[in-house]
């Protein structure tokens, strides 16, 4: 099956007691046993859950990953997939990631004994020599938060498995989704996500999700989410199994109309850089190019001017943090999704505090064009 037909099907059979089409939302705790020592399929929600097991199956196909597995969060995923890790292991990040995945990495997992090196994944040396003989991780996000930096997936892939030394590589796959790329495919061993952005796509869950590549992987991330109690919930769970049904309409129409607000910004005499991957200008364009499908809808750009009166006037665009759903949501990174890092590490990762990040939403392009344009003058 094609991805818009998997999209739809995946994971998903009517409800064999009343043929009902859409997954039912099993909203319990607990399953009553056939008999002593004969639980049904599922005996806890924490451990199983059937709406969830429906999500988490139909992440695994549309990954093409072996389980998939739902969280609470993606922070809840992220933390989850770090407890893989025991004390005086470390990891390798990219320095251009979420900043609530940065605040874990960098002030709460070191307190545990994992330390983290931060580099800018777009070369290969710069990754070979951040490689200690502890290293039991490199973790990934590409397009990247804020910036939109792509990572070579498969040159990360294959200096991991040329270290010779059991590095797991992570991808979060948060901006690009299983529609435009496919981490496992470039040989990624582990996809995580935050479900909260564009898989759930309405702006109304919040939740993660974690793609494996093997058994083992499967029977410690689930061993993992049950020990911690990170699961997602059944009505999140159906939330997000509705999101997907439309996710290759709601990919194609935010890539299309980022692409349009990238071009537009690019030419605007009052903004500097902008960053988006379908600019042939960007640094990462040829990778992406041969790595995704399609550029995403997220558009950051340095502002010329100052940020208040421009977030102030625009009407179309709701100024919150957040990305990925139907309505257009404006941000400025330094105070909001990425004050969570220091002034010093946002400037050694190229967040200026003229940073303004774009969620291009399911509206007319042509009205947030307009919107854009206002608020510049
Ligand atoms: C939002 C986000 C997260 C965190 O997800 P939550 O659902 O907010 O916990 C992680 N990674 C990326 C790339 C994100 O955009």
């Amino acid at each position: 099956m094609r991805f818009k037909t998997k999209s739809v099907h995946a994971g998903r059979k009517p409800d064999p007691v009343t043929g009902a089409i859409s997954t039912p939302i099993y909203q319990t705790s607990t399953f009553v046993f056939d008999d002593y020592k004969q639980p049904k399929e599922h005996d806890y929600s924490r451990t199983s859950n059937p709406t969830r097991s429906s999500l988490e199956s139909a992440l695994a196909i549309l990954e093409g990953g072996h389980d998939g597995f739902a969280f609470s969060s993606g922070m809840s995923a992220i933390s989850t997939t770090l407890h893989l890790l025991k004390a005086g292991d470390h990891v390798v990040s990219c320095d251009d990631i979420y900043g609530g995945t940065y605040r874990l990495f960098a002030e709460i997992l070191p307190k545990f004994g994992i330390d983290f090196t931060f580099v800018r994944l777009d070369n290969e040396d710069v990754l070979r020599d951040a490689i200690k003989p502890n290293t039991r991780m490199i973790w990934s996000e590409t397009p990247s938060n804020p910036l939109l930096n792509i990572t070579d997936l498969e040159m990360v892939s294959q200096v991991a498995q040329e270290s010779n030394q059991d590095i797991l590589t992570v991808a979060d796959n948060t901006f690009a989704t299983p529609y435009f790329l496919k981490p496992i495919e470039w040989g990624i061993d582990l996809v995580v996500h935050s479900t909260t952005k564009y898989l759930n796509g309405h702006s109304d869950v919040i939740g993660g999700a974690v793609i494996t590549t093997s058994p083992e992987l499967s029977e410690d991330i689930h061993f993992l989410l049950n020990g911690l109690g990170t699961n997602a919930p059944p009505f999140d769970s159906w939330l997000i199994l509705r999101g997907l049904k439309t996710l290759p309409l709601r990919m194609k129409q935010h890539a299309a109309a980022a692409q349009a607000v990238a071009e537009f910004l690019d030419d605007h005499p009052r903004t500097e850089e902008v960053f988006y991957p379908g600019l042939s200008s960007h640094p990462g364009h040829d990778i992406a190019r041969r790595q995704m499908k399609g550029f995403g809808g997220v558009v950051s750009f340095n502002l010329k001017n100052e940020v208040k009166p421009f977030l102030n006037k625009l009407k179309i665009f709701s100024l919150a943090e957040s990305l990925g759903g139907a309505d257009s949501l404006v941000e400025h990174a330094a105070t909001m999704s990425h004050a969570s890092m220091t002034p010093l590490a946002r400037k050694k990762a190229g967040i200026s505090d003229k940073l303004i990040r774009l969620s291009i939403g399911l509206e007319d392009q042509d009205d947030l064009i307009e919107d854009l344009s206002l608020a510049l003058e």
